[in-house]
């Protein structure tokens, strides 16, 4: 078996966390490639090293002095050496990149040595082996993720390597000069490692024990969710629920590598797997629940629209016209709404609706704001009768006004849209007729 496994910055944010990690990877010697993030916070008042690093750098960019914010990092690592009781001195390292900084080598290089400066210690730490992932993650001229260098450089760097230490969060472009994936990458490194090796599992080590079925904020003490598909992840992640970076699945998803979200400060817990497919029921009818507020609909309403051929298209027409993408588009006979982002569309509303005007002569337009979205999302779903029935008696017992509903082709997700007002109570009924009532 072979695993590779990524931690992140509260799992490696101080020596006592270092240990934790420690521990989890030597209990188990298939743990063989471990991708670590930067130091994170180490309670609520904490700084993350990657925000004190942006920080820094911003203030070498104007040439100001910025060696207070850069004591703070060093203090950062160094606490972990003498936490661990470490030989390994990172005194060199700072010089040099205190130097790139005055020397302007850019916000990415300096965002990026975070991950560097801990991957040396974590190796240091573990005895394993560190690759810089500057030598084995690449990207093209154009700034994207150049894939089939990157797997065939890494596949050949690690097979002679039995453990690694590969940081997270950068790679290097064509003339060698430093850049990172969007906040939050390291988990696409382990993914990209991971799909690198041909892992058996990638282990996601961070600080909550998976998937909640619904927003801890809104349902006290969710239930977990032990097994999503990557496709139900994709789902409730367009919706707003976070754990995991949304391009982490894909390099992994190809090559059908389970990934097991984990608990590093309670490592007993079995987290929640994300795998491609699985004969496994849920444990609920649905997955999970996820939404997002600020919305706005712009329904249209014109006689006979049903019969008048490129209606559709001419509407839409006016929304591309305008750069502004929809999220989605019920309709009736007359009727067709579409739905858009609030913040979006809001500036340009009057140009898109004279040009839905011009170009389809309707018989009304009339746009409703502050609304939500909610997906819910289950493979269970295409299999037991009732569900959207039992979702809208569920949020008529609640007092909530359903003003929109979406059923996906795939019967993998039921969307319904409500008065931002209602956002909380309507997940609230969906998640007690669905899991209080079935536990
Ligand atoms: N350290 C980087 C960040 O804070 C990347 C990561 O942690 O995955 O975004």
């Amino acid at each position: 078996m072979k695993k590779v496994v990524k931690f992140g910055g509260s799992s490696l944010a101080g020596a006592k966390q270092f240990e934790k990690a420690g521990e989890i990877i030597c209990s188990d010697k298939d743990r063989r490639y471990v991708i670590p993030s930067a130091p994170g916070k180490r309670d609520d008042k904490d700084n993350k090293v990657t925000d004190l690093l942006y920080k820094a750098y911003a203030l070498a960019e104007e040439d100001k002095d910025f060696s207070e914010v850069f004591s703070e990092i060093e203090e950062r690592y160094n606490s972990i050496i003498m936490g661990l009781g470490l030989e390994i001195r990172l005194d060199k390292e700072f010089s040099e990149i205190k130097e790139n900084f005055k020397n302007k080598k850019g916000r990415d290089y300096a965002a990026s040595r975070g991950e560097y400066l801990n991957g040396m210690l974590l190796a240091d730490y573990l005895k394993f082996t560190f690759v810089d992932a500057a030598e084995v993650i690449f990207f093209t001229e154009e700034g994207v993720f150049d894939s089939q260098k990157t797997y065939k450089v890494m596949h050949d760097r690690l097979e002679n390597i039995e453990y690694a230490v590969v940081p997270g969060f950068y790679g290097s472009n064509p003339d060698g000069s430093i850049r990172t994936f969007s906040r939050g990458g390291s988990d696409v490194t382990g993914s990209i490692v991971a799909r690198s090796v041909k892992a058996d599992v990638y282990e996601n080590w961070t600080d909550v024990s998976g998937f909640f079925v619904a927003d801890p904020r809104i349902i006290v003490d969710p239930e977990n969710i032990e097994m999503i598909t990557y496709t139900e992840l994709r789902e409730l992640a367009y919706m707003g629920a976070s754990v995991l970076h949304e391009d982490a699945i894909f390099p992994v998803r190809r090559e059908g590598i389970p990934i097991n979200i984990r608990n590093t400060n309670k490592p007993e817990d079995k987290g929640s797997w994300i795998v491609q497919s699985t004969g496994q029921k849920s444990r609920f009818t649905i997955t999970g629940i996820a939404g997002k507020k600020g919305f706005c609909s712009v329904n249209i309403e014109k006689d006979k629209m049903n019969s008048e051929v490129g209606f559709g298209r001419k509407v839409l027409q006016a929304f591309e016209d305008n750069e502004i993408s929809f999220e989605h588009m019920p309709s009736g006979i007359d009727t067709m709404t579409i739905i858009v982002h609030q913040d979006e569309f809001i500036e340009k509303e009057q140009s898109v609706v004279s040009e839905i005007n011009r170009l389809t002569h309707p018989d009304s337009i009339d746009i409703e704001a502050d609304l939500a979205l909610i997906a819910v999302v289950g493979r269970g779903m295409k299999s037991s009768k009732g569900t959207s029935g039992r979702i809208f008696s569920a949020l008529a017992h609640a007092n909530v006004n359903v003003k929109m509903i979406d059923q996906g082709s795939s019967e993998l997700n039921i969307i319904i849209g409500v008065k931002n007002e209602d956002f909380e109570n309507a997940i609230r009924a969906i998640y007690n007729i669905f899991v209080v009532a079935q536990l």
